[in-house]
């Protein structure tokens, strides 16, 4: 089937159809969040690979450490948007399941109320030990000091931000259960993300074989649009209210 552009209306799922919804940067863009992977912004100043890579944090865990303390000012001033706020209200309202699955690390969806969050790349606002046999379980870290105070409680170690950085792999356990979202699911909605990044680029065409419909919303039309039945060209913040009946 090919990829139909579509006048802007609320989508017309079925009252108790299952709906599995990923979103990605542009999801966020109308927060005003900065992205390692939209080069921008904060991201003039700071090369990523400083601290978006273990190789370039752990060099220097202290400049590693500052940055990222700079990055959780900057994100915590951020307010979750429009699409934030429909995704929450359309959990909380849909009568079938709503799963949320977000590439974003930026916890706005929590902050706008979210339920059933899979953050498959981690929350920023999360530190754990850079041990991966510390015992010490990830914490969501408001220490004062954490913009200095480096050092692992239980093992000694270095501390790192609950993060899945490039070259790192996702979590297992978290992708079994997006697998089983996408497998059971009736709708899937790719929202403010190309598609491009693996493996959320097979997501849809998993969704699509296992029988879902699928819808994107992006500013451009991605790469593998064909894996998708319906595509919404705008941004998040307006789209996003509309298509789940919440304008
Ligand atoms: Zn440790």
């Amino acid at each position: 089937m090919s990829t139909v552009e579509m006048p802007i209306k609320a989508l017309p799922f079925e009252p108790d159809a299952r709906v599995t919804i990923l979103t990605g940067a542009g999801a966020s863009a109308d927060s005003g969040v900065p992205t390692f992977r939209d080069p921008g912004g904060l991201w003039r100043r700071i090369d990523p690979n400083t601290i978006a890579t273990a190789r370039g944090f752990f060099a220097d865990p202290v400049r590693g450490w500052a940055l990222y303390h700079e990055l959780r000012t900057h994100v915590r001033a951020c307010e979750p948007n429009a699409a934030h706020h429909a995704i929450s209200a359309f959990q909380a309202e849909h009568r079938g399941v709503v799963r949320l699955i977000t590439q974003n690390v930026d916890g706005l969806h929590l902050r706008a109320g979210a339920r059933e969050l899979i953050e498959i790349h981690g929350n920023l606002f999360h530190t754990r030990c850079g041990d991966e046999t510390c015992d010490l379980a990830p914490f969501f870290d408001e220490r004062p000091e954490a913009a200095t105070d480096h050092r692992c409680p239980s093992c000694g170690g270095v501390l790192r931000p609950d993060v899945v950085w490039f070259g790192e792999p996702n979590d297992l356990e978290l992708e079994r259960e997006v697998s089983e979202a996408l497998a059971s699911c009736d709708w899937y909605l790719a929202i403010g993300t190309s598609g491009t990044v693996y493996p959320a680029a097979l997501y849809a065409r998993f969704a699509k074989k296992n029988g879902a419909q699928t819808v994107i919303v992006n500013l451009e039309l991605p790469e593998n649009a064909g894996d998708f039945d319906l595509h919404y060209t705008g941004r998040a913040a307006e789209v996003v209210p509309i298509l789940l009946g919440r304008p």
